[in-house]
């Protein structure tokens, strides 16, 4: 193969930021994201608690942050995000689910990337009114048993969400990678509009 083919391969990798509040259906979406794309997904929730589940050092460290629906420390989250990103090699793309969530780990990324000959492709971010999150989040703690999905913890997280979060939404704008997508309505109806805006990037 030639070399300019390889890089040529590797910028048409499709890296998917999907970003939104807590309960904006980003873990739904990434599911529909995943069969339609064949990506590998990358969710750092589901990675920090998979650790708290096995009792590691790492798990241990994030259970308190998680609990109290505060961010886990970005040197711990962007060390994490590496290792897993190793492990992905061979995918078509992938879909990072939860990060990065503050303006150090976008930084981080598109470091850990541009190493790789890569970049994010687009970042997709699910625009729900907090009423409705907060009554999903209050549905999904019902079921899920997650720790963090009781009134007190949610209103934080939602705190957390606004003000540090939110602002990469200004900071992707300036890059021309923000496509907002309407998060209300089926779960198909939602990824149809998600579909269009990465279809126009392919
Ligand atoms: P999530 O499953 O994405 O809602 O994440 C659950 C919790 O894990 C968050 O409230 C944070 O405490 C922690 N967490 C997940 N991703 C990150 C991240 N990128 N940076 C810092 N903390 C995170």
């Amino acid at each position: 193969m030639k070399l300019s083919n390889l890089f040529c391969n590797l910028k048409d990798m499709l890296n998917i930021v999907i970003f939104g509040a807590p309960g904006s259906g980003k873990g739904t979406q990434s599911e529909n994201l995943i069969k339609r794309y064949n990506l590998a997904h990358i969710s750092t929730g589901d990675v920090l608690r998979a650790e708290m589940k096995n009792g590691t050092e790492l798990g241990k460290l994030a259970e308190g942050y998680i609990a109290k629906g505060q961010l886990v420390p970005d040197d711990v989250v962007i060390g994490m995000l590496a290792n897993v990103l190793d492990t992905k090699k061979d995918a078509a793309g992938v879909i990072f689910d939860g990060f990065p969530r503050t303006i150090p780990q976008s930084d981080a990324l598109d470091e850990m990337l541009k190493e790789r000959g890569q970049e994010v492709s687009i970042v997709v971010s699910l625009e729900v009114e907090e009423p409705e999150l907060i009554e999903r989040l209050i549905k999904r703690g019902q079921q899920s048993g997650r720790s963090d999905d009781n009134m007190e913890t949610i209103k934080s997280r939602l705190d957390v969400y606004k003000n540090q979060t939110s602002p990469l939404k200004e900071h992707y704008e300036k890059t021309g990678k923000l496509a907002s997508i309407k998060g209300v309505g089926t779960v198909d109806e939602i990824f149809e509009r998600i579909a269009e805006a990465v279809d126009k990037i392919k």
